[in-house]
C-alpha cells in the first residue's frame, strides 16, 4: 500500500498552530452533515417529498447563521467560500459609469485580484495605505472618496497580523458619500461578535472552514435593498442571486460550527489571550511583534525576527512537528515578502524573518510553550552559526 504523505504517528504529535490558514471540523459539525452525505442526499430544488429534508435543512442553516450576526435570514446567500464572496462583492457591484472602488492595500488577494480585473475593465480603483500597527485610517477613507465612489470594501480584520479595523467609522463615512460598504470579514467570522447592524455594513464575506466548518462552503451577507447584481448564473437557488445546487452537508456543518463558535466566544477568546500571553513569555529570542496586540483577533500572532527567513523557520518547525505560516495560507508558496508586511513597514532587517503562529481554541497551554521554546532553540542554534 502507498504511504501516506503525512502519517497518523505524525499527526499525533504535530502542533497545528495554523488556524488562521484552515481550521479542523467541529466534531458536532461533522455529526450534523454526515446524513446529507450519505442519506438525505436529495437536491433541495426539486419539489418531492424527499426533498423535504434538505430544504429544511438550508432554512434551518440560513437561521442560525442570520442569528448568530444579527441578519435577516434572506440576507444570508450561501457561496463556496470566502474568496467566491469577496470576488462577488466587488465585482457584483459593478456600474455602467464604471464608478471608482475604495479598498485598502492589506487586502486578501481574494478582493486585490477581484479588483486588479476590474482595474483592467476601466474601473478606477484607489488602494488605501495602512499605519504601522496595519490600521486604515478613516480620515484617509473621508481623504480619497469624493462623490463619486460606487463600493468601499475594507477588511474587518487582517488575515496576516490579525488587526481590527474601525468598519462602523469606515461604513458612515461610504454611506455619507453615497457609497456601499463591503467588508470581508473572513478571519473575524466566528471569532469576534460580529452585529452586521451594529457595523452598519452592507456587505459580509464569510467563509465557514475558518470557523471549524467543512471547507467549501461560506456566505456572502448582502443588506436588504443592495443593487447586487448576481455572479454565478444558472438556476434560481438562494432567492435567484446565486446560481448552482446547494452543498447542503457543508452548510449544515457551517451553521452549527458557527453557532457553537458564537456561543463560546468569550470563553474561546479568555483561553486564547491566556496561551498567547504564555507563549509570547516564553520566547526568549529578540522579535517585533507586527500589527495591533490591544485591538487584534485573539490568538493570531505575526512575529518578525532579525537575520533569519519565514521560510527557513517554517520549514525546521514543520520538521519538529510544528505547523505554523509565513503569512496567509494562499501566499506561502511565494517567498517574497508579503503584501501586507510590507504596506505596514517593518524594518528590511526583520521583514524577511516573518511568521504568523495562529492559535486555535484546541491548543493547549503546553504546546504554546512547546512552539515557543523550540522557536527558541532554532533562533539561538542559527545565531551560533552564523
Ligand atoms: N479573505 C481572507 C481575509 C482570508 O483570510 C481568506 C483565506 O485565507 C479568504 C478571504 C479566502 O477564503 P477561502 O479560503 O474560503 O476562499
Amino acid at each position: 500500500m502507498k504511504a501516506a504523505h503525512y502519517s497518523n504517528e505524525r499527526k499525533a504529535i504535530m502542533i497545528y498552530v495554523d488556524n488562521a490558514a484552515t481550521t479542523k471540523l467541529d466534531s458536532a459539525a461533522f455529526a450534523a452533515m454526515k446524513p446529507f452525505l450519505l442519506d438525505d442526499y436529495a437536491n433541495p430544488s426539486q419539489p418531492y417529498s424527499f426533498s423535504r429534508n434538505t430544504k429544511q435543512a438550508l432554512k434551518d442553516a440560513r437561521e442560525k447563521i442570520a442569528k448568530c450576526i444579527n441578519a435577516l435570514p434572506e440576507e444570508i446567500i450561501f457561496t463556496s467560500g470566502g474568496t467566491e464572496s469577496d470576488n462577488w462583492a466587488i465585482k457584483g457591484m459593478c456600474s455602467y459609469e464604471k464608478s471608482p472602488i475604495i479598498t485598502s492595500q492589506i487586502e486578501h488577494n481574494a478582493i486585490l485580484r477581484s479588483c486588479d480585473q476590474m482595474e483592467q475593465m476601466g474601473y478606477p480603483v484607489v488602494y488605501l495605505p495602512a499605519n504601522e500597527d496595519g490600521t486604515v485610517l478613516p480620515k484617509t477613507l473621508e481623504n480619497f472618496i469624493g462623490n463619486k465612489a460606487r463600493l468601499v470594501s475594507i477588511m474587518l480584520a487582517n488575515n496576516e497580523i490579525g488587526t481590527i479595523q474601525p468598519i462602523e467609522e469606515f461604513a458612515e463615512i461610504a454611506h455619507s458619500h453615497g457609497a456601499y460598504f463591503h467588508t470581508d470579514a473572513v478571519q473575524a467570522v466566528g471569532h469576534i461578535s460580529i452585529d452586521v447592524k451594529a457595523l452598519n455594513v452592507d456587505m459580509l464575506s464569510a467563509s465557514a472552514h475558518k470557523f471549524n466548518g467543512a471547507r467549501g462552503a461560506g456566505f456572502l451577507y448582502v443588506k436588504k435593498g443592495t443593487p447586487l447584481k448576481s455572479y454565478m448564473n444558472g438556476g434560481s437557488q438562494e432567492f435567484g442571486q446565486r446560481a448552482g445546487t446547494e452543498n447542503v452537508a457543508a452548510i449544515v456543518a457551517m451553521a452549527t460550527a458557527l453557532e457553537n463558535n458564537c456561543k463560546r466566544l468569550e470563553e474561546n477568546s479568555l483561553h486564547l489571550n491566556r496561551i498567547t500571553d504564555i507563549f509570547l513569555k516564553t520566547l526568549k529570542v529578540s522579535f517585533h511583534r507586527n500589527g495591533n496586540p490591544s485591538n487584534s483577533l485573539p490568538g493570531l500572532i505575526s512575529l518578525s525576527f532579525p537575520n533569519t527567513t519565514g521560510e527557513a523557520l517554517l520549514h525546521i518547525l514543520d520538521l519538529k512537528g510544528i505547523v505554523i505560516s509565513t503569512g496567509s495560507a494562499c501566499d506561502s508558496a511565494n517567498q517574497k515578502v508579503s503584501h501586507v508586511i510590507e504596506a505596514v513597514n517593518i524594518p528590511v532587517e526583520f521583514a524577511k524573518g516573518t511568521i504568523r503562529v495562529s492559535f486555535g481554541k484546541d491548543n493547549t497551554e503546553e504546546e504554546a510553550k512547546t512552539v515557543a521554546q523550540t522557536i527558541n532553540s532554532i533562533i539561538e542554534k542559527q545565531r551560533n552559526t552564523l
